[in-house]
């Protein structure tokens, strides 16, 4: 299935979850099973000579499409969880919101130093969930090889403040 197929199957959902904000609803294409399989290869096209040893995904939709990315490149995975999810040690970081801050966190023993490390996110806005993403791969000495996403919100300019890092996503809004 081509990048345009698998575009044509994203619901656009306007004023979701408020108002003025067209949600990109991915459900449809991990529905169809042609289009759930394209975009793991499509994904693991990208980053077959990465050598990847882990593949990070950020809560919720990430993990949807970091666990078979992960399987497709023999790697592991890590969740990146919200606050106060996680059992064991953690390192935490933090990112702003239009109003207020967010707090994600990761297992301290998730990631090894030199460890290389993909992260995958189903959408990118306005970069600010994936930057945190980098800073707890950083803390704990981890290689990020890049960063990839379903979904570009491009208007909102999110891979300008990833400025040093591969960031490739499939398809842009
Ligand atoms: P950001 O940190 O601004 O890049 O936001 C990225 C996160 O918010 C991703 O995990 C997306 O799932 C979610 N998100 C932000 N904007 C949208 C949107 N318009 N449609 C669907 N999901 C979105």
């Amino acid at each position: 299935m081509t990048l345009d197929e698998i575009r044509a199957l994203i619901r656009t959902v306007p004023d979701f979850p408020k108002e003025n904000i067209m949600f990109r609803d991915i459900t449809p294409v991990l529905r169809n099973p042609a289009a759930l399989r394209a975009v793991i290869e499509h994904l693991a096209d990208c980053c077959r000579d990465d050598k990847v040893d882990v593949v990070v995904g950020i809560e919720s939709r990430g993990f949807m499409f970091a666990v078979p990315l992960a399987l497709a490149l023999g790697a592991g995975f890590v969740p990146v969880r919200k606050l106060g999810k996680l059992p064991a040690e953690v390192v935490q970081a933090e990112y702003a919101l239009e109003y207020g801050t967010n707090t994600v966190e990761m297992h301290r023993d998730a990631i090894q130093p030199g460890d290389r490390v993909i992260i995958v996110d189903d959408l990118i806005a306005t970069g600010g969930t994936a930057g945190a993403a980098i800073d707890l791969v950083e803390q704990l000495g981890g290689e990020i090889c890049r960063l990839l996403f379903l979904v570009e919100l491009a208007g909102l300019k999110g891979r300008e403040g990833l400025q040093g890092y591969e960031v490739h996503s499939l398809i842009t809004f």
